[in-house]
């Protein structure tokens, strides 16, 4: 069978839009100067390069390219955000909130900083996933520096309450850290309106390029202090050294303005799919639907399946489908989800779970076959287990 499977892992990563590689292509060859060097024209057509993508990004999160700061993609984002600020800030304060569903790039750069004496509360959520805002204001104490709390779910879509999460941020003098890997260009994000201090990023979730993302670090209202965490050449004003990767800053900036023009069109577009793959699983008993089907990303549709072995369900599926239970970066490990655990699932439904990532070259058709090849998966893996 010569037939590729049909790509519904969207969260884990994206093809890259042809338009994207296009722009990306002569930066490799022809304009391949470095972005530093100034004094030929070749860095100047890479730096102009970077200027633009950079004006572009902070464009359309509302805020000033001198606030962008690029970095190999989210995780890196994360771990510069989490760790600069806990540098920058520890002798006013060692406490840092995060929440149990966040995902690993914000979680082990947290547990790495208790290691160091930090202190850190690791909020609860809701059975739908949601944060309680009351909670949240709660924790925070005289010695509590940093709330991170992430934009999207990578595994169930929530969309948590930025705005607000902010705004109790900003009423205490707390510093508000969002990765929005997940979120950039398939919700409206507004650094100001949502009083976000730092904003992880990343291109290869939006159908750009892989190893490029960038953090976005406030500089007015409050000036926020970051330490370096990898030092060098001092570009990005030394918050971040190493030769800029000019390719993938431009495709960074052709997706992300690519993902915003379509954006509203695109969620509508998505919002359908997803509704016509429920309506497929709904009327089967012992389906559980994870986290909130309308404060979600449009196109994730995060399912658990009672009586089923996980892993078989996945093998069953393989061969038409490609998509994994959980995320991408744990879905080696055996453990169940820890998001799944967090919304109070137990073992069984948390191992035996299916993340749909529906995507911008998804098609009815594609969610038709898929929709009925999980299902009589599912049918003939319980009927397997009843006859034995
Ligand atoms: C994919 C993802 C990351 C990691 O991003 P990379 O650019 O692959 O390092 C971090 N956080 C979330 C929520 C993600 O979905």
């Amino acid at each position: 069978m010569s037939q590729r499977p049909i790509y519904l892992d969207a969260h884990a990563t994206t093809p890259m839009d042809e338009r994207v590689l296009e722009a990306m292509l002569p930066y490799f060859t022809e304009s391949f100067g470095n972005p530093s060097t100034n004094t030929h024209v070749y860095g100047w057509e890479a730096s102009a390069a970077v200027k633009q993508a950079r004006e572009t990004i902070a464009e359309t999160i509302n805020a000033t390219p001198e606030e962008i700061v690029f970095t190999s993609g989210a995780t890196e984002a994360n771990n510069l955000a989490i760790k600069g600020v806990a540098e920058a800030y520890f002798s006013q304060g060692k406490h840092i909130i995060t929440v149990a569903t966040e995902h690993r790039a914000v979680l082990d750069p947290c547990a790495y900083l208790e290691t160091l004496g930090f202190e850190v509360t690791y909020l609860p959520v809701q059975p739908d996933g949601l944060l309680d805002l009351e909670k949240l204001e709660k924790a925070i104490g005289e010695d509590t520096i940093l709330v991170s709390v992430m934009a999207a779910n990578n595994e169930i879509g929530v969309l948590q309450p930025l705005a607000e999460i902010g705004e109790i941020c900003h009423s205490h003098g707390v510093l508000f850290h969002t990765d929005a890997a997940q979120a950039i260009a398939k919700i409206p994000l507004d650094v100001a309106e949502m009083k976000i201090d730092l904003m992880s990023l990343t291109a290869h979730k939006i159908y750009g390029p892989k190893g490029i993302g960038a953090l976005y670090v406030r500089r007015r209202d409050p000036r926020v202090k970051l330490a370096s965490q990898i030092q060098g050449g001092g570009q990005e004003r030394g918050r971040r050294s190493g030769t800029l990767y000019t390719p993938q800053i431009v495709g960074f900036a052709k997706a992300l303005e690519i993902g915003a023009s379509m954006m509203e069109a695109e969620s509508e577009r998505l919002f359908k799919l997803k509704k016509q793959l429920w309506s497929m699983f709904e009327p089967l008993e012992g389906i559980y639907l994870n986290g909130n089907f309308t404060r979600s990303l449009q196109g994730n549709l995060n399912l658990s399946i009672e009586g089923v072995n996980g892993s078989a369900l996945l093998l069953a599926l393989q061969p038409v489908v490609a998509l994994s239970s959980g995320s991408a970066c744990s879905s080696q490990s055996t453990a169940p989800s820890h998001v799944l655990t967090a919304l109070g699932r137990d073992e069984q439904l948390a191992h035996a779970s299916l993340r749909f990532g529906i995507g911008r070259f998804n098609t009815p058709e594609e969610i038709e076959t898929v929709g009925k090849t999980a299902i009589a998966a599912i049918n003939s893996l319980r009927q397997a287990n009843k006859l034995q």
